[in-house]
């Protein structure tokens, strides 16, 4: 099933992302936090890959998706990076993926990281995006999409105008990197339909539940946090069962505001914990 489908079918489409294990002994742990999910009935799963390709040493993009399609009968959506690999090696991946019966494509560029060779055979993901749509005409190709700007950006406008082009390459769905103020998420949809991006849009969500995402996580995302979700984070850091519950709750509120918005899909930033994701889906799920 395309994922852009699933928007012409749904109120609202429900995802979560996980990210393959750096060792190949947490591959079990994976699949059963995984098996867990399943009892929500997401509509699809993404996988994240890392800057530098897939899977090396560890488990791989590829392995993770093959088993939610193949063993759960949930659609995944593998992520494909291009700053670490050359057209080879992004040939072998689109080689292994479809054979895996793998069809939802997220394509990036992949963060930039000063310890993985940068390769310059495609500079940007709509680079990345027309040329798989070259090699393969038969996957759905989803992207990401950045409702403060992505932090290269000199301006949002700017970012817009590329985001644009990922259209053009032949994007069918975008996903958005997490914010904390559906203010930013409100203004980026009014923005992109008036340049003529008429993608669905899966609108993503972080829940904040550990004290290691305030100082990891918020640190480095560049999402603004608006006052109110400071309070909380000031309030509950030092009480760990208290922060849990009340990251949730700021999440659900996130989320139930976007869905009676409008929005078309929902994306959970899981962080492979499957106890968030099946909170946040009851938390939802009269809405979805
Ligand atoms: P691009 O679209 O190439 O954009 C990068 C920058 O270049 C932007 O500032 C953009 O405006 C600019 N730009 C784009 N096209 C042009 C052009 N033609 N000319 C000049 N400038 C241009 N990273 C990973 O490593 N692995 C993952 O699995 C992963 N998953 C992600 C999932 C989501 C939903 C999101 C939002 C991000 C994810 N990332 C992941 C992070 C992402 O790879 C980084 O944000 C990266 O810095 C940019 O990736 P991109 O695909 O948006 O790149």
């Amino acid at each position: 099933m395309y994922i852009r489908k699933l928007f012409a079918q749904k109120r609202c489409v429900f995802s979560a992302e996980f990210f393959p294990p750096k060792q190949v002994l947490n591959w079990e742990s994976l699949q059963k936090t995984l098996q867990e999910v399943k009892a929500v009935q997401p509509d699809f799963v993404s996988v994240t890959c890392s800057a530098g390709g897939s899977g090396v040493g560890g488990v791989s993009t590829c392995q993770v998706a093959s088993y939610l399609k193949n063993q759960l009968g949930i659609e995944p959506l593998a992520h494909l990076t291009c700053i670490g690999t050359d057209r080879a090696g992004i040939e072998a991946n689109l080689d292994e993926l479809f054979t895996a019966g793998i069809r939802n494509l997220m394509i990036l560029r992949g963060d930039r990281n000063p310890n993985v060779q940068q390769f310059k055979d495609f500079a940007h993901a709509s680079d990345l995006a027309a040329f798989v749509r070259g090699y393969y005409g038969s996957f759905g190709l989803s992207s990401a999409c950045y409702p403060e700007k992505h932090p290269e950006s000199p301006t949002l406008i700017e970012d817009v105008s590329h985001l644009k082009q990922k259209q053009e390459s032949g994007a069918t769905h975008l996903v958005t990197q997490m914010f904390f103020d559906n203010f930013h998420f409100y203004r980026f949809m009014n923005l992109i339909r008036k340049e003529g991006i008429d993608l669905p849009v899966s609108a993503g969500i972080m829940p904040i539940v550990r004290k290691s995402q305030i100082d990891r996580t918020l640190a480095l995302s560049s999402a603004s946090v608006p006052r109110d979700f400071q309070a909380l984070l000031d309030r509950w850091q030092d009480d760990a069962d208290g922060l849990y519950k009340a990251g949730i709750d700021y999440a659900i509120g996130q989320l139930r505001d976007l869905i009676e918005a409008g929005a078309d899909g929902v994306h959970i930033y899981a962080m492979n914990n499957a106890d968030v994701v099946k909170r946040l889906h009851a938390g939802i799920r009269d809405l979805l």
